[in-house]
């Protein structure tokens, strides 16, 4: 599995996570220092207690960096890197973004970052899906604003005149078998996902729909493929076909 789809890039996001991770143990040995002799004058064994688990939960952060580092840059699958990804996804990013925009980063290039981490998470999994197990999921801002057919519910209605990228799309879906679909929102995208039960989404998103997706279909994994806005957000954008195809031929195994 050599191919290298949205996987650079990474470091931003993982540093600046590491440095989040750290002024969250900053900030709680702070804590416990202020509160420690309060906790001594009502029980030396309270603070003892309490000064285990502290030590303990900087050991779980501490571990699971470093399996999330492992994880990220080998492309291997740690079995017990399983939480620490979890973590990382759910509740880790927002923390990430604060600190990010506090040192002026720009949003977009951390929700850019993070989506190479997790492409990378999910590369690392090393697993070949069936391609009845799998969803494309597609944006409905890919489709040219002159056209007047609907696509949402059915794809197939496409006539390929070829005036986007929908038409490719579709012929990629037929030739390898795997279900495609258009979601207008995440309620659609939700509803797509429940009625689906893919194993594996490969989503085509703007950068703030692709990190919203990959967060809320966790531990379905995500791969995330940024679609271009030559017309700015949300009209007649437009995805390379390469990408979404050399991702189906990493990530799923071929009939
Ligand atoms: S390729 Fe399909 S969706 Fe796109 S404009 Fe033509 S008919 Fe409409």
């Amino acid at each position: 599995m050599d191919f290298e789809i949205n996987t650079k890039g990474k470091d931003l996001f993982l540093a600046l996570s590491t440095v989040s991770l750290i002024l969250m143990m900053f900030i709680t040995t702070l804590l416990w220092w202020f509160i420690s002799p309060r906790l001594h004058e009502i029980s030396s064994i309270l603070a003892d207690i309490s000064l285990t688990v502290l030590r303990i939960f900087y050991l779980i952060l501490i571990l699971g960096t470093i399996l999330v580092y492992l994880t990220c840059y080998l492309e291997r699958n740690f079995l017990i890197a399983h939480f620490a990804v979890a973590a990382f996804i759910k509740v880790l990013f927002p923390v990430t973004l604060m600190l990010g925009r506090l040192f002026g980063f720009n949003k977009d290039r951390l929700r850019i970052s993070f989506i190479h981490v997790n492409n990378s998470f999910v590369k690392a999994l090393r697993k070949k899906f069936k391609p009845e197990d799998v969803l494309i999921l597609l944006p409905h801002c890919l489709q040219n604003s002159e056209c007047n057919i609907r696509i949402t519910f059915n794809i197939n209605n496409c006539k390929e005149c070829g005036k986007c990228s929908i038409c490719q799309l579709k012929k990629i879906s037929e030739k390898y078998k795997i279900h495609i679909a258009i979601a207008t929102g995440g309620t659609l995208a939700r509803k797509i996902i429940v009625e689906n039960k893919p194993k594996l989404v490969i989503a085509v998103a703007c950068q703030r729909d692709l990190v919203s997706g990959i967060q809320e279909v966790f531990p379905i994994p995500a791969f995330g493929i940024l679609n271009e806005r030559p017309f700015g957000p949300c009209i007649n954008t437009t995805v390379s076909t390469d990408l979404v195809e050399k991702a189906i031929k990493c990530l799923v195994v071929s009939t």
